[in-house]
C-alpha cells in the first residue's frame, strides 16, 4: 500500500534535486576518490554523510518522529542511485540502516535517546558483530558468551570479518546468554562499546591487500545490561529483523551504470589492435551491457512490487545473486580490457600522491584491479550466493 509521501513523490524531478545536491555539496576531492576508484577514508565517508544529514536525505527512509522524512523503498532507491551515479560515496549501512530499524522497532526510550541522534549525525561509528570463526551461514551457531555478573553482562568469544571495526566506536553484536535449547535461542543483541577493556581488534588484509575487515576478540569484556536491545534471549528476532532491511541496496545499479561509462572508456582507450579480438571484446561487452538494463528492469520491477505489497519474498535474493553476478563479470572484462596493464596490481597507488595522475595507467590498474578483486567477496557477505539460491529454490519449489 502507498503512503502519502509516497504518492507525492516526484522521480524526475527529485533526481534533478538529487543531482543538483551532489554537484554542490560533495567535497571535490571526495568525488575525485569515487570517481577514479581511489583509497577512501573515514572522514571521507563521514563528511558526505554529515553533508546529507544537514539536507535532511541521512536517515531518510527513517519515521519522521525519529528525524526521518518516511521514505518509501522506492525514493530511497531512485536517492542512492542518483548519489552513485554522481559519484557519491556509498552510505555506511550499520548505523543507519541496520541498528536505527532495529532501535526503533526493539529499543528502549531511553536507548533511543541515548543512541539515534548519533546515528543521524555519523559522530559514532558502527560495527556489525555477527559472524564468527564457526558462525557464518550457520548464524545460530554462534558461541561468543556473555554471563550475567551482577548490573554486566560479561562478554568472552571473537567476532570474524567485522568491517570497519577499527574505525567504530560501538558494535550492535550478537552473544549467547544461554546454551540450553535451540540454538536459535539463548541469542542476545548487545551494544558494545568499543573502548571497552579487554577487546582487541586484529585486522584482515584481504584480497585487494586493503585492511576494511577485522577479527574482533572479548577476553572478559563487562558490557552494563542496558546496553542489552529487545529481550535478553530474543536476539534471533532481532537479527532476522535487521537482515530483512537490508534488500533496498542489494543490486546497486547506480555503481554499475557508472561503472559501464568507466568501462567504456578504458575500452575506447586500450582497444586491441587485432581487428578480431575487437570484435571478440565489443560482443562482451554488448552482453554485459544487456545485462545490466535487464538488472536495472528487474529491479524496478521488484521495487513496485514491494511498493504495492506484491512480495514474492524472493526478490532480495534474486537480486542479491544477479547483481553480485554481473558486478564479478563487470570487472573482470574492465581488468581484461586493459590489456597488460591489467596484470599489474600495486594497492599503494590507490591511496594518490605527489605526481600521480588518476588517468595514468598505472594508477587506472590499480583502481580496476581493486574493483575485480574486492568485487569477489560481494557473492559472500550479506549471505552467501549459494545461501540466497537455497532461499530462492525452497521459495519457489514450495509454491
Ligand atoms: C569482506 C567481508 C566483509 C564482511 N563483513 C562482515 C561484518 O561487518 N559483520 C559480520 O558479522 N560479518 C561480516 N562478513 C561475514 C559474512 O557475512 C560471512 O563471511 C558469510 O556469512 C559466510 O560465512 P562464512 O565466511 O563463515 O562461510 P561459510 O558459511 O562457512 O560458507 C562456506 C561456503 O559454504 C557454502 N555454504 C554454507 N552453507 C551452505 C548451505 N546451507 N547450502 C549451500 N552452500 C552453503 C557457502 O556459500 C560458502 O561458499 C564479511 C565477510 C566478508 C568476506
Amino acid at each position: 500500500m502507498h503512503t502519502p509521501s509516497e504518492t507525492t513523490f516526484d522521480e524526475q524531478a527529485f533526481r534533478v534535486q538529487v543531482r543538483a545536491f551532489v554537484e554542490t555539496h560533495l567535497a571535490a576531492e571526495t568525488r575525485h576518490k569515487v570517481r577514479n576508484g581511489l583509497y577512501l577514508d573515514k572522514a571521507d565517508y563521514v563528511g558526505w554523510q554529515k553533508a546529507l544529514r544537514a539536507r535532511g536525505w541521512f536517515g531518510a527512509t527513517w519515521p519522521g518522529e525519529y528525524g526521518g522524512q518516511d521514505w518509501s523503498v522506492q525514493q530511497e532507491h531512485v536517492f542512492l542511485q542518483e548519489c552513485a551515479l554522481s559519484a557519491a560515496p556509498m552510505l555506511i549501512p550499520y548505523g543507519i540502516n541496520m541498528l536505527g530499524p532495529v532501535l526503533h522497532a526493539f529499543g528502549t526510550e531511553e536507548q533511543k535517546r541515548k543512541y539515534l541522534p548519533d546515528i543521524l549525525d555519523s559522530d559514532t561509528w558502527w560495527c556489525q558483530g555477527y559472524s564468527e570463526p564457526n558462525a557464518g551461514s550457520d548464524l545460530a551457531s554462534l558461541s561468543t558468551s556473555a554471563v550475567r555478573d551482577g548490573d554486566c553482562f560479561v562478554v568472552n568469544g571473537t567476532k570474524m570479518w567485522t568491517t570497519e571495526a577499527h574505525w567504530a566506536d560501538m558494535m550492535h553484536c550478537l552473544v549467547r546468554t544461554d546454551k540450553s535449547g535451540k540454538k536459535q535461542q539463548g541469542i542476545t543483541f548487545l551494544l558494545i562499546d568499543m573502548n571497552s577493556p579487554g577487546i582487541t581488534v586484529e585486522p584482515i588484509v584481504t584480497l585487494d591487500g586493503v585492511h576494511h575487515t577485522n577479527q574482533v576478540f572479548f577476553d572478559n569484556v563487562r558490557v552494563p545490561v542496558e546496553n542489552v536491545v529487545g529481550k535478553e534471549g530474543d536476539g534471533w528476532t532481532l537479527a532476522k529483523f535487521l537482515l530483512s532491511r537490508e534488500r533496498g541496496f542489494i543490486a546497486d545499479t547506480g555503481n554499475k551504470m557508472r561503472m559501464m561509462r568507466q568501462i567504456k572508456a578504458t575500452v575506447a582507450r586500450y582497444a586491441p589492435t587485432c581487428a578480431d579480438k575487437r570484435a571478440v571484446q565489443r560482443a562482451r561487452l554488448a552482453q554485459l551491457d544487456a545485462s545490466l538494463s535487464a538488472l536495472v528492469a528487474l529491479e524496478h520491477d521488484y521495487i513496485e512490487a514491494w511498493m504495492d505489497g506484491r512480495d514474492d519474498g524472493i526478490g532480495a535474493s534474486v537480486l542479491k545473486v544477479r547483481g553480485t553476478e554481473l558486478l564479478q563479470q563487470m570487472t573482470e572484462f574492465w581488468r581484461d580490457a586493459l590489456g597488460p596493464y591489467g596484470a599489474c596490481y600495486d594497492p599503494s597507488l590507490r591511496k594518490g600522491g605527489p605526481g600521480l595522475a588518476a588517468n595514468e595507467p598505472w594508477v587506472q590498474a590499480a583502481s580496476v584491479n581493486y574493483a575485480y578483486l574486492y568485487g569477489r567477496c560481494w557473492s559472500i557477505f550479506g549471505g552467501t550466493n549459494e545461501v540466497q539460491r537455497n532461499i530462492i529454490a525452497a521459495t519457489l519449489l514450495r509454491g
